[in-house]
């Protein structure tokens, strides 16, 4: 098969032409997450001709995947295929000249690092924020361009971030935000057709990059939702910037805190969890996230929920401590459940 034949298309496309389509041959990008976003972004990449592709999620293929993420099918449900093996395969059918590397594991400050350091781009393909904020440390340190993308019942957004050049996610968001206290698609639900739109503007962005057709000054943070027709465009100032702790200070929070700590209270049959960075809980979210998984009651200082044989008793800044084990790893999956990342 001749490659010329395979993106004539493309290279007849006057801001790309044969030049851009060199670039994309010798582009490295790594597609965080293989869910929706992931499925088509990664897709998208791979049959332009990006000539190396890494892409990294822990998960397995579910069949509440398959509405939207449009590289799986029954047969990956059916052989409890991980994600990135399964997407991997797909893609290197439909380009096997591409260097496709699929990685299954948990993107956390620990392991981070090792997977944008040597590449190009990174590509945000995530459903939650803290994630998110540890990506924009890391890409911030090791000065790597990334795209945020998120998607949410039918509406989503896109913002490219040119570290030190234009207002990177901390800027924008300031902190975390607690848990429980922004929608996710296990709450809100989510349709097809904005977490194809928002990949596709996605991967615009990130061909224009490589291509060189990108400006940081131009950069807009881009929302849409499908079903009201609202499109915004907002121009990013560089003024957060200057008080920034990421932009201006060189301060990576999210990425030299760990992600959860834990210490296992002697006698007690009890271990405290303490979140990486501290958040102001809301109780009242928290609660109705919880929903059936536990019996809940709060007041302005504290949350307890019971679910047998745990007991979880959650502080205002986001510690925890629980009740009923003294195995960290037990404790933590019991927080995580619970209280979330
Ligand atoms: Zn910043």
């Amino acid at each position: 098969m001749k490659n010329d034949d395979r993106y004539s298309r493309q290279i007849r496309f006057t801001p790309i032409g044969a030049k851009g389509q060199l670039r994309i041959g010798g582009a490295r990008v790594a597609v965080i997450g293989a869910g929706a976003l992931g499925s088509v972004s990664a897709e998208l990449l791979v049959r332009a001709g990006v000539g190396f592709l890494r892409i990294i999620d822990r998960d397995f293929v579910e069949l509440s995947n398959l509405q939207r993420q449009s590289l799986y099918d029954e047969e990956d449900v059916r052989n409890n295929l991980p994600k990135a093996v399964a997407a991997a395969a797909k893609l290197r059918r439909i380009n096997s000249t591409i260097h496709v590397e699929s990685i299954v594991d948990d993107v956390n400050p620990d392991t981070v690092e090792d997977y944008i350091k040597d590449v190009d781009l990174v590509l945000d393909a995530l459903d939650n924020f803290e994630t998110r904020f540890v990506i924009n440390d890391a890409c911030a340190k090791h000065t790597r361009p990334w795209i945020y993308a998120s998607a949410v019942g039918s509406y989503g957004l896109v913002m490219p971030i040119i570290p030190g050049k234009s207002p990177c996610l901390r800027c924008m968001i300031g902190s975390l935000p607690a848990p429980g206290s922004s929608p996710t698609c296990d709450t809100e639900g989510v349709i097809g057709p904005i977490t194809h739109i928002i990949a596709s503007i996605q991967v615009a962005e990130a061909l224009k990059w490589i291509t060189g057709n990108g400006e940081a000054k131009k950069l807009e943070l881009i929302t849409l939702d499908v079903w009201t027709h609202r499109f915004h465009r907002v121009a990013l100032g560089t003024e957060a910037m200057k008080t920034c702790p990421v932009c201006a200070e060189g301060r990576f929070d999210y990425l030299d805190g760990s992600a959860l700590r834990t210490v296992t209270l002697c006698g007690r049959n009890a271990v405290q969890v303490i979140p990486g960075v501290r958040s102001d809980m809301d109780f009242s979210q928290l609660s109705d996230s919880i929903g059936t998984s536990g019996i809940v009651q709060y007041n302005e200082f504290l949350l307890r929920c019971s679910s047998p044989p745990f007991e979880l008793t959650v502080f205002k800044d986001g510690r925890a401590i629980v009740k009923g084990t003294e195995d960290p790893g037990v404790a933590r999956s019991v927080y995580t459940k619970i209280v979330g990342t």
